[in-house]
């Protein structure tokens, strides 16, 4: 079936010899590791050829623990009941393990003085090392905040069985999650991610249908959900601690190569403009008939007279041919994923929700999952997952060790696909079209801005109060709350509200990525700043724009917008783009008074 995804480029099943090949190949190379360490500590090779042989060793290991690992996460998110799939993610999760002990010995054999020192030196002797020049600097800095190679043996092992367990056990609970609901005069058994869905309908009665349906089936899961939160949380802030960091936030900055000042200045005119995501929510409210405020259940509600639907193969074309408008690269690009089978478009019993882009830099290729069900919103989900691909594209010359970009960048190339599909789209549509599209944008954009905001206060506060006690579901529930209205204001309805919003989004319980929220606000602000300055300097900024996507895996993310002239450490940026943003809300307020005058 063309709408599901093939992963026969990577292997062809789990007994396939390929795989079982990998997996030695995988474990001769582990076994080099330590008779190279000993010579490095014991100064019994020359420095340079052991850096070198270090990073080959790497580059090859880490090419094949990818491959094995994506196999296995792919398969497990589209049927999380597969033994073998998680038992492959295991193999591999505890073989990248098995590394922690050499990669901490290297780092602190490289850290120390006269090693490190000379860099730039052997970096000029040798084109390995010179291509390698930042990642071997940031395991410098990293080496700051690492324990004892014993230690960080024993925490990668214990996190296992700790934290990545609790994540496995959050994700299996939420998606094997079928709801009951009355729907049509019978009671129907349905997957969460469909339930949810009926959040888009434009029936409002099958709005609030699902959404009491999901808070029903949430109820159900609310201690387990808690239980595991509770654990992932607190195993980062002792880690954090431990490792000497003030905060797990400031730690997230730091992995994220990220500023202080930059999130302050960004946060900072988030909340300035909150007022204009509120005027735009009462537009919205307004137009629904709400007088007490928006419910949440009718935040993600089309407007009247504006549903559109499209096939999986209209989406297709859609996309494919908006993106030919800003590059034919970028339009062959997304040609060549859906002719090789490389999305995964509907949702099915077992199937995670939600939608991801899984870039496999060992393979040159990319795999991306949807919950396709045929909305606008959904097209324009495509766009934003086939852009994360097109970055992993962009990287595929790249040393593998150079692809890892910081959160903050993640999300660059996605937001900057679904601005180019959604502008296009709004210039051959009419009236109504416009309406839906713009709609569309500021509900997008609004989640990234207000709902974001909402997260961020949460976690913030979900770590403060951790630190003292775990949280129990209640304390859970009214600091949800709390969040959504500090976040929303008085454009909420505060009886209404989604106090379960902690269940339903995984980034929470991923122990690896703590604050995965205001990544995507630095995202869709960034991306619609860079897509202002593509329409200032047109084709030209096309080389541009591919140099930046290059660079975010060697550089801080500053050093990354410098490329592009753009200093995100003061408000003038982020203004640009809220700017922008609220040039949309200003021209939904005129459609929609026009529309008011007609009737
Ligand atoms: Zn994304």
């Amino acid at each position: 079936m063309n709408s599901t995804w093939q992963l026969d480029s990577l292997y062809t099943g789990f007994d396939a010899p390929e795989l079982i090949a990998d997996l030695k190949k995988a474990e001769s190379i582990h076994e080099k590791y330590r008779p190279l360490l000993d010579a490095l500590e014991a100064a019994s090779i020359d420095p340079q050829k052991g850096i070198e042989t270090y990073l080959s060793y790497l580059i090859e290991d880490s090419k094949l623990l990818r491959t094995l690992s994506a196999y296995g996460h792919l398969n497990f998110s589209v049927n999380s009941k597969s033994q073998e799939a998680l038992t492959l993610v295991d193999k591999t999760q505890t073989a990248s393990n098995h590394l922690t002990e050499f990669q901490v010995r290297f780092k602190k054999w490289f850290s120390t003085g006269d090693i490190s020192s000379k860099l730039s030196e052997m970096a000029e002797a040798s084109a390995l090392i010179d291509a390698h020049h930042f990642y071997l600097e940031d395991m410098k800095a990293q080496s700051r905040y690492l324990l004892s190679a014993n230690e960080e043996v024993l925490i990668a092992h214990l996190k296992t069985t700790g934290s990545d367990a609790f994540e496995t056990l959050q994700r299996k609970a939420s998606s094997q999650l079928m709801v009951d609901i009355h729907l049509h005069g019978e009671t129907k058994k349905l997957p969460i991610m469909a339930v949810r869905n009926l959040a888009y309908e434009a029936d409002p009665a099958l709005r609030k249908l699902g959404y009491e349906a999901e808070l029903n089936a949430y109820r159900q899961h609310e201690e387990i959900s808690a239980a595991a939160l509770n654990g992932i949380k607190g195993e980062v802030l002792t880690l954090s601690k431990l490792r000497g960091f003030d905060s797990p936030l400031d730690e997230t900055l730091f992995n994220a190569r990220l500023s202080k000042k930059t999130l302050d200045a960004m946060i900072g005119t988030m909340e300035d403009y909150l007022p204009m995501f509120h005027r735009y929510l009462k537009l919205k409210a307004k137009a629904l008939g709400h007088e007490k405020g928006m419910p949440f259940y009718d935040i993600a509600a089309p407007l009247e007279g504006s549903s559109k639907s499209y096939t999986i193969e209209e989406a297709k074309l859609f996309v494919v041919k908006n993106f030919g408008k800003f590059s034919s690269d970028l339009a062959t690009f997304a040609q060549r994923a859906f002719d090789n089978r490389w999305v995964d478009f509907e949702p099915r019993e077992g199937k995670v929700g939600g939608a991801f882009c899984s870039n496999i830099q060992s393979i040159g290729e990319s795999r991306v999952l949807l919950n396709f069900n045929g909305n606008f919103k959904n097209v324009l989900t495509i766009a934003h997952e086939l852009g994360h691909a097109f970055h992993g594209d962009r990287l595929r010359c790249e040393s593998i060790l150079n692809t890892g970009y910081p959160m903050p960048l993640a999300e660059t190339a996605s937001i900057f696909c679904e601005t180019i599909v959604r502008k296009a789209a709004m210039e051959e549509a009419d009236d109504d079209f416009k309406c839906l599209i713009l709609e569309n944008r500021l509900q997008g954009a609004m989640q990234v801005v207000v709902d974001i905001l909402s997260r961020y206060y949460f976690e913030s506060k979900v770590f403060e109060v951790r630190e003292d006690h775990p949280l129990s579901v209640n304390e859970f529930k009214s600091l949800m709350e709390e969040a959504q209205l500090k976040a929303y204001g008085d454009c909420v309805d505060p009886e209404l509200l989604h106090p379960y919003m902690w269940l339903n989004k995984p980034h929470y319980y991923y122990a690896a990525r703590n604050f995965y929220n205001f990544p995507y606000a630095f995202g869709l602000l960034f991306a619609t700043g860079l897509y202002a300055i593509y329409l200032e300097r047109g084709d030209a900024f096309l080389n541009d724009y591919d140099t930046l996507l290059k660079a975010t895996g060697k550089m801080s993310v500053e050093s990354v917008c410098a490329v592009v002239g753009v200093d995100p450490t003061t408000k003038d940026f982020w203004e640009t783009s809220l700017k922008l943003i609220e040039k949309d809300v200003d021209l939904l307020e005129s459609i929609l008074s026009q529309k008011s005058d007609i009737m």
